[in-house]
């Protein structure tokens, strides 16, 4: 009898994610109680929130005793102490209650990347989630993008493609995952974490050279090019001057190629210019 695959999650009724490209179904809610003990588990890990304290022993314990159902109830856990009195609970004691809390509290400070990372969206991983970030660079710009349903430049960072942009965007149409996002950082100032704006590298290329993009670009619209180059910091302009730092030049430049060799601008093709990306 052919196996009928069940729409929904039988344990938390939301709508399931079946990936065109691979044989699973998955429950992408964040709050489904089937997955939450693992999800908790990666959330609290070395490259995510890195909360020492909370040991997959300790998330069980948590989740058991119903103290942490979702990652934001880690942050109120402290407040909460005064009616739970954490340190009388078998196996616990006044140190290791203080311990505790101050793993949790060194970890409201969090980059944006790692944040990203800590959600478990499917195939954001740590390097996806770098670049994700990267394309952000701040909370607060990333928040208003996926509430916004306005990720698609996304498609500009090397690495990320339309099956990774669907898996995010996914995620966000899900309530108990946007809700989950909210509870932590609010609207960037109100939440119980902090999230670091990304910091570019110092010795980034890009920062503050005004560039010119001309000609027809292979991989890359106009418009992509310079989204991709402002968001590293420079600026993107449509003549060519003695202030112009490079020229980007594509198929058929012409008159502003021209300009460029006649004031000895640095020309760099697009392969250039993308290469130059991925460096930072
Ligand atoms: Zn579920």
């Amino acid at each position: 009898m052919p196996f009928v695959f069940p729409e929904a999650c039988p344990r938390c009724g939301s709508v399931l994610l079946k990936d065109e490209d691979e044989v699973a179904i998955k429950c992408i809610n964040i709050n489904c109680e089937a997955q939450i003990v693992e999800r908790l588990i990666h959330f609290v890990s070395k490259l995510a929130f890195d909360i020492d304290g909370l040991g997959e022993q300790n998330i069980k314990f948590f989740f058991d005793t119903g103290l942490i159902k979702s990652p934001p109830d880690i942050f109120l856990l402290e407040s909460k102490n005064a009616d739970i009195r954490l340190e009388k609970l078998e196996g616990w004691g006044k140190q290791s209650v203080q311990n505790l809390f101050d793993s949790i509290n060194k970890a409201r400070k969090i980059s944006l990347d790692k944040f990203i990372y800590a959600l478990g969206i499917p195939q954001v991983g740590r390097s996806v989630s770098k670049l994700v970030a990267c394309f952000f660079r701040s909370y607060e710009n990333f928040l208003k993008s996926v509430e916004n349903k306005d990720i698609a430049g996304l498609l500009t960072m090397d690495g990320i493609g339309e099956s990774i942009l669907e898996d995010i965007e996914k995620f966000f149409e899900n309530d108990n995952n946007k809700d989950v996002v909210k509870k932590l950082a609010g609207n960037g100032t109100d939440g119980v974490v902090t999230v670091l704006d990304m910091e570019l590298p110092e010795n980034n290329l890009f920062q503050n050279k005004t560039i010119v993009f001309t000609g027809t670009f292979e991989n890359l619209s106009r418009e992509d090019a310079k989204e991709l180059a402002e968001k590293y910091g420079a600026k993107a302009s449509s003549s060519v001057s003695a202030k112009t730092s490079f020229v980007v030049a594509g198929e058929n430049a012409g008159k502003k190629l021209e300009q460029a060799q006649k004031l000895g601008i640095n020309i760099i093709s697009e392969q250039d210019f993308l290469e130059l990306i991925k460096k930072i």
